[in-house]
């Protein structure tokens, strides 16, 4: 059916690609494509032989230049952007000039300031709408899945929802005393950020984790959470119709958190460049390059994740509670496709919003947050793909 250019080979972008190995009548051809081309080689290694044509190419994505040539010479319909959030901008920007579809699952931000927000990329909505293409932002799970179930949700079950409460809990071991499951730059620059929370359409800001909850999680049990700033809470507040309250909370261990408060007192967080023997560095890059990579925690990781949303609202008048979510475990993520969970239910989302453009079921030029497009046919393919949803009418609340 059709072509993606695949941004990136890292741990999300090696499962997003088996998933489109996995739908080769959609994906007939892709091609792999970043700034190291031998991690892009080794996954067509790895996956070649199948129906769908793996081809592989460098590109620094950092450059509009580049990454325009790689789009003429390859000629895709959609490029599925799976390199880090400060190169969102400069591929929009080539898939402007080229006229091509574009998905990604993270939020522009500037190297230099640990700032999430959806302003730099709404700015192109005209010119997408314009131009005649989409791009869908946030297809992860959260942001992503969690788009999707809110606008589900709002589609199936409800007149307003009022209140939302996304809950991401990762009970999964892999052994380390310290390591990140994704990008430990991007993780950690999120989870020192200070908190926030939209309440009667105003921001509400905390210390950095200033709010703890203790949640009793279907398939896991109770776990301690921290309520974080979370880019979706700023798309679902305009999104979803009644809107009052919306929080995200991500669970960390003791253990974690400990680590992550030497480090910072350390200074080894810090964004901001410092003199090294004659060299700038940036303190949380070097950190990054001691970390365990997230990409080989897969064999070690063992135990479950349990990513979903609470929802509070009306339903013809009267009161209802609706909890939608996911439970994936990590091992046999790994026995599937050789990644971790995080990867795991990050990747298959990014696959099947690409999809969604693709099969032309979602076809909406401009700059569209994914809870604006008919959620149905992405549930679907969730309970497909690997990462099936449960829901429950009667869930504990979090106070
Ligand atoms: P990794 O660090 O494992 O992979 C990033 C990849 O991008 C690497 O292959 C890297 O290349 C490549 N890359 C980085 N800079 C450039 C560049 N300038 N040009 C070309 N390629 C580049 O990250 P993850 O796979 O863990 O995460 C990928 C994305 O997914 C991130 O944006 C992250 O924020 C997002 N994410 C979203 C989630 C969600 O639920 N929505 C959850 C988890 C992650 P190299 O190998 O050379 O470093």
């Amino acid at each position: 059916m059709g072509k993606a250019l695949i941004i990136g080979a890292g741990g999300v972008a090696s499962v997003c690609i088996h998933k489109c190995c996995q739908n080769s009548d959609v994906f007939e051809e892709i091609c792999i494509a970043s700034r190291t081309k031998s991690k892009c080689d080794a996954l067509k290694a790895k996956l070649d032989g199948g129906k769908t044509k793996i081809s592989t190419a460098q590109v620094n994505a950092d450059n509009v230049d580049e990454l325009i040539a790689l789009i003429n010479q390859f000629k895709p319909d959609v490029v599925i952007n799976l390199a880090l959030p400060y190169q969102d901008l400069t591929i929009m920007d080539a898939c402007l000039a080229t006229k091509v579809n574009y998905v990604d699952t993270a939020n522009y931000e500037p190297l230099d300031t640990a700032k999430f927000e959806y302003s730099w990329q709404w700015a192109y909505r005209e010119r997408f709408e314009k131009a005649g293409i989409t791009a869908l932002l946030g297809s992860g799970f959260d942001p992503g899945v969690t788009g999707v179930f809110s606008a589900y949700a709002m589609k199936h079950q409800f007149d307003e929802i009022n209140y939302i409460d996304i809950l991401d809990c990762n009970a999964g071991d892999h052994g380390y005393p310290f390591a990140t499951n994704f990008n430990p730059e991007i993780n950690i620059r999120e989870v020192s950020a200070k908190g926030s929370y939209i309440e009667d359409g105003k921001w509400v800001e905390t210390e950095p984790m200033e709010i703890k909850r203790v949640y009793n999680f279907p398939e896991i049990g109770e776990k301690d959470m921290y309520l974080l700033h979370h880019e979706e809470l700023e798309s679902l507040a305009l999104n979803i119709k009644g809107i009052k309250r919306i929080r995200f909370f991500m669970t960390f261990g003791q253990s974690y958190l400990t680590h992550l408060k030497c480090l910072e007192n350390v200074g080894m967080t810090s964004i901001e460049p410092i003199d090294f023997e004659g060299h700038k560095i940036v303190p949380l890059q070097f950190l990054k390059a001691v970390l365990p990579d997230p990409a080989s925690l897969g064999p070690r990781t063992v135990g479950k994740t349990n990513i979903g949303c609470i929802f509070i609202g009306k339903k013809d008048g009267k009161d209802k509670t609706y909890y939608l979510y996911n439970v994936c475990d990590h091992q046999e993520c790994y026995k599937e496709v050789g990644s971790q969970a995080i990867s795991y239910t990050t990747g298959v989302p990014a696959m099947i919003g690409a999809a969604m453009l693709l099969t032309g079921k979602w076809n909406k030029p401009g700059v569209h947050n994914i809870e604006e497009f008919d959620p149905d046919p992405f549930m679907e393919a969730l309970n497909t793909f690997g990462l099936p949803w449960k829901e429950s009418f009667n869930p504990d609340l979090v106070e």
